[in-house]
């Protein structure tokens, strides 16, 4: 540990994915000692060629890291890799910084931190946005759950994944702001298409159409970046339905938990499933307009010039 209390010990990094997989590079490339797992051979072998230490098994990952980051796909995953045989709980010593980026349940995080805690290893969970993009290019935006110390001492770790990092409170508070996140972001895309359907059936110019709605009070992020993309008919991801799927599941069942109705975020998931249930969970997030245009029967393309 330096002198701000930021760690650069040996960083294990725990699921070598499309996000995993460019931020194990980046640590490596910045001086960080990187020890990467993944249980996919493919994913092992991807990230060996792009420059990050591969260990043999995850408790050689583990073993003598002074932080561990997984970025693993659910809660199911983290908990084995936490709690699992030769996972962090069995492996790691006191002291060990855990940071979990990963987007999963904030109510097992929570819990999962406190028991990590009683055994002397600190976990904070720290989920992102930005999408491979900014996983590559460094610019995640990261939302923060733990305690003060333990942040700081990822303060390096994060200057290197990260552009905006937000400490949003007690464990499990990075995993329900990004899970709020995903709830925005869904209703937003389902608005759009809902406006270039109808403007669709109505016969507008859908390209002039997001050209107004842009300059004025339903101009949004989702809108001028994934608008155009909706226009061009290109279904490709980008942020995978399934994934976007996974994310709704974790928010309504923390909202059920809770009694918490979240009508606007039930429906859009029900439309979510309709295009998984026509193959299209591989797609990007913007491609629930198929599902408007097979809804409406029109094409959004052909209105766009
Ligand atoms: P991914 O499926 O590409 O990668 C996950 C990796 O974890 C896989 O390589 C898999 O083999 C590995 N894995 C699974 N179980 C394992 C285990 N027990 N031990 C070791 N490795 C294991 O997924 P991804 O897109 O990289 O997403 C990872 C996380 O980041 C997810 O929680 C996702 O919601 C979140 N996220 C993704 C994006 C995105 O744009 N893809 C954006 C923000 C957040």
């Amino acid at each position: 540990m330096n002198s701000n209390g930021a760690d650069r010990s040996t960083v294990a990094f725990v699921g070598l994915g499309v996000m995993g997989l460019p931020m194990a590079a980046n640590l490596a490339a910045a001086g960080f000692p990187v020890r990467g797992f993944d249980v996919g051979e493919q994913a092992r072998a991807n990230a060996a060629a792009a420059g990050v230490e591969i260990a043999p098994s995850l408790t050689e990952a583990l073993r003598d890291a002074g932080v561990v980051i997984t970025m693993l796909p659910d809660t199911p995953q983290v908990l084995e890799v936490a709690e699992g045989r030769g996972g962090i709980a069995e492996t790691c010593g006191e002291g060990t910084l855990f940071i979990d980026m990963s987007t999963i349940s904030p109510i097992a995080s929570a819990e999962l931190a406190e028991r990590l805690g009683q055994r002397g290893v600190r976990a904070i969970d720290a989920p992102v946005s930005g999408g491979v993009k900014g996983a590559t290019e460094g610019a995640l935006s990261i939302m923060v759950g733990g305690a003060g110390a333990d942040v700081e001492r990822a303060a390096e770790v994060f200057g290197v994944l990260g552009g905006r990092v937000t400490h949003m409170g007690p464990h499990g508070a990075g995993q329900a702001t990004k899970l709020c996140n995903q709830v925005a972001v869904a209703i937003d895309i389902q608005a759009v298409c809902e406006a270039y359907t109808l403007g669709a059936r109505l016969g507008v110019d859908l390209t002039k159409l997001t050209e107004a709605l842009s300059g004025g009070s339903s101009a949004s992020w989702v809108l001028s970046n994934l608008g155009p993309q909706m226009l061009a008919d290109d279904p490709s991801a980008g942020f995978r339905i399934r994934l976007q799927l996974k994310d709704l599941r974790l928010a309504l069942e923390a909202a059920t938990q809770l009694d918490v109705p979240l009508p606007a975020a039930t429906g859009v998931n029900g439309l979510y499933l309709e295009a998984a249930a026509h193959g299209e969970g591989g797609n990007g997030n913007q491609a629930l307009y198929k599902v408007y245009e097979r809804l409406a029967d029109v094409s959004l393309n052909a209105l766009a010039d």
